[in-house]
């Protein structure tokens, strides 16, 4: 996605942007819709403009004990700095900044979108805390139906040490 120069040079308020989800640069992201929004504010400021807002977008993860699909509805927070190429040394590092030059007609956006998505994914995805996972011998899911699989127990060192008490 990109923003025009033009556009922050006269300032906006909560515009909608949307653009292909296809567009961003692949991190391993599985989107749901092909469209993604963005709902942006622009500030200047004496090193260029602070940009806000929000970003929506769906994706699907797969739940690590069961391997469903889950869809995650993401509402997050967009906070960054465009900087002038010659102001980017004396930024604030505690939030992102693009640097760009004044006789660029849009800037792209698209990595530091692509990174907040991919940073709001959860890193050990569960469809539900309660998830009873796969049987270990048929792969049956067990929160949709119980299987009559034993588990072999392995024999134990403590096994070992009661049969030497028997004898
Ligand atoms: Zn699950
Ligand atoms: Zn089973």
């Amino acid at each position: 996605m990109k923003l025009r120069l033009t556009d922050l040079y006269l300032g906006f308020n909560k515009k909608r942007y949307h653009f292909k989800s296809n567009d961003l640069p692949d991190k391993g992201i599985t989107f749901i819709e092909d469209q993604i929004y963005c709902d942006l504010s622009s500030k200047k400021n004496k090193n260029g403009y602070f940009i806000s807002g929000k970003l929506l977008a769906k994706t699907e993860c797969e739940c690590v004990r069961c391997l469903d699909k889950n869809i995650i509805e993401h509402a997050l927070t967009i906070n960054f700095y465009l900087v002038k190429e010659k102001k980017i040394e004396n930024m604030n590092e505690d939030i992102d900044s693009i640097s760009f030059n004044e006789n660029q007609d849009e800037i792209e956006i698209d990595d530091l979108l692509t990174d907040l998505i991919g940073l709001a994914e959860p890193l050990k995805p569960l469809c539900s805390d309660a998830c009873k996972g796969l049987c270990s011998v048929c792969g049956n899911n067990k929160n949709s139906k119980t299987c009559s699989c034993i588990i072999p127990q392995r024999n134990t060192v403590w096994d070992e040490l009661k049969k030497i008490k028997i004898k």
